[in-house]
């Protein structure tokens, strides 16, 4: 079992001008994962990517998983479903739950993407999702497997349908809070994984950092934290707080 390794594109909260917001790409097995997509995503992977020293494109990428639908989490899905069908000429795959799915075209993308004009003077065209790509549903009582991932999910406390994360391969899981309000629950659930990712924004429906500092030691001792705000002092922090631009080993 060679583990995993979790790239960081993004750390930061919904109104970081610091930082990219929080968004990943999780190995197992030479194949790779993005979790969240905001915008610019291409840019945000190509800079990580070469921070990192890692020779991968975003073509590399098996799927992506989508935890919900605030733009700091899924803006960049415009800009990356219109390179793939214009430029790379394939569709993706996208891993959600239902609720996040159910919305991602008609509430978010079907605006700028539901029609093109071939040439100057001609009708539109009409487009739907399955085009653009291939939605495999993300469920709460079974994991779903991509290539060498099993992804098991669970409803978090959030202004909209989020999913926390439990993505196991190679031996290894990384826990994943999502966006969500401290929730002692969500922590039990998570608290298996060999490494947890738990977010840091604080403010309405999101965990302040105060409140992971009350965990037991044995759980604080194998948890990093991002979506931290710009004012959070990293060096300071108790907690490790995950990098931009570096590979972590799960
Ligand atoms: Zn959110």
């Amino acid at each position: 079992m060679s583990g995993m390794r979790i790239l960081v594109l993004g750390v930061g909260n919904a109104f970081s001008s610091r930082y990219y917001s929080s968004c990943f790409a999780l190995e197992a097995e030479g194949q790779w994962l993005l979790i969240d997509c905001p915008h610019p995503i291409r840019k945000i992977f190509r800079e990580a990517t070469q921070a990192a020293g890692l020779s991968l494109k975003i073509n590399d990428l098996q799927a992506t998983v989508l935890t919900h639908l605030h733009a700091d989490h899924a803006s960049g899905m415009e800009g990356l479903l219109f390179f793939y069908r214009y430029v790379l000429k394939t569709r993706p795959t996208l891993i959600a739950h239902a609720d996040v799915a159910g919305k991602l075209w008609p509430g978010h993308l079907s605006a700028s993407m539901e029609c093109t004009i071939e040439d100057v003077g001609q009708p539109p065209l009409l487009h739907t999702p399955e085009e653009f790509y291939n939605w495999m549903p993300l469920g709460l009582e079974q994991p779903v497997q991509v290539g060498p991932f099993s992804i098991a999910a669970r409803m978090t406390l959030h202004n909209i349908p989020t999913t926390a994360l439990k993505i196991a391969a190679a031996g290894r899981t990384l826990g994943f809070s999502a966006d969500t309000a401290f929730d002692p629950t969500l922590i039990d659930w998570l608290a298996g994984a060999d490494f947890i990712l738990h977010e840091a924004s604080g403010g309405f429906l999101h965990t302040p950092y105060e409140k992971l500092l009350g965990l037991p030691k044995e759980i604080r001792s194998k948890m990093k934290i991002h979506h931290y705000p710009d004012r959070f002092d990293v060096e300071a922090s108790k907690i490790e707080p995950v990098r931009q631009g570096r590979v972590y080993k799960i």
